[in-house]
């Protein structure tokens, strides 16, 4: 129907299968070893070195060594626009990795911003983080996704506004809580779901301060407990 309706012929291929191609065009997180051809570098690319495409370090690729407008050429109306795609694409050099202002961060591609990190993708201005997928505005944090303007986080999942914050999905505004899940504006919670404004909380359930700092050792002997069973 609506293939009719925008006059395009139906697809060939499962929905599946033109998932894993859409995904193909675009390799985020896997680094390959390789040489930029044009200076002969080492560098980390998104591309094997045994690759036919054309890749140049970073360096290179954004010098005046080259102009792309040298690739320039006419459409050819009589032949498929994806074939005159495949061959640009095969002609023009890319860079290896896409990322800008970085330091001290070399396993990374589409970053922006970057300090001192290790295996960020698609994120940007992060420092001291290790292991990220699109995280943003956050630092001293470690295995993050989707989680933005947070610090010193492990294992959060679109988290925002977090500090000190472990295992933990769809938390916002909360400081040191661990296994959070939709939670705001929540501290020292542990194990909460769809709170707002809370503190002092494990298993939704409200504890006093003094109860509430007893819990490390209370949860240590559940732990200790299910290892000897
Ligand atoms: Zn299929
Ligand atoms: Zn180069």
């Amino acid at each position: 129907m609506f293939y009719e309706k925008i006059k395009v012929p139906p697809p060939t291929f499962c929905p599946e299968c033109r998932m894993v191609r859409r995904m193909n065009f675009r390799n985020e997180r896997t680094l390959y070893k390789s040489k930029c051809i044009m200076c002969g570098k080492n560098i980390f690319s998104a591309y094997p070195e045994k690759s036919p495409l054309l890749v140049y370090c970073h360096d290179c690729w954004w010098s005046d060594k080259w102009s792309p407008l040298n690739y320039g050429t006419d459409y050819d109306f009589s032949k498929s626009f994806f074939q005159q795609f495949k061959n640009l694409m095969a002609r023009v050099p890319r860079p290896g990795l896409s990322y800008t202002n970085t330091v001290g961060s070399e396993y990374l591609n589409y970053a922006v911003n970057v300090k001192s990190s290790y295996l960020v993708f698609g994120s940007h201005d992060l420092e001291n983080v290790s292991y990220a997928k699109t995280a943003a505005h956050s630092k001293d944090s470690i295995d993050i996704t989707t989680t933005l303007w947070s610090e010193s986080c492990y294992e959060t999942v679109d988290c925002a506004k977090c500090f000190a914050v472990l295992f933990s999905r769809y938390a916002e505004n909360s400081q040191d809580d661990y296994f959070l899940f939709d939670c705001r504006n929540c501290s020292n919670c542990f194990s909460c779901t769809n709170l707002r404004n809370k503190n002092y909380h494990i298993f939704n359930q409200p504890y006093t301060k003094e109860e509430y700092q007893l819990a490390p050792d209370w949860i240590q002997n559940c732990f200790t407990k299910k290892l000897a069973r």
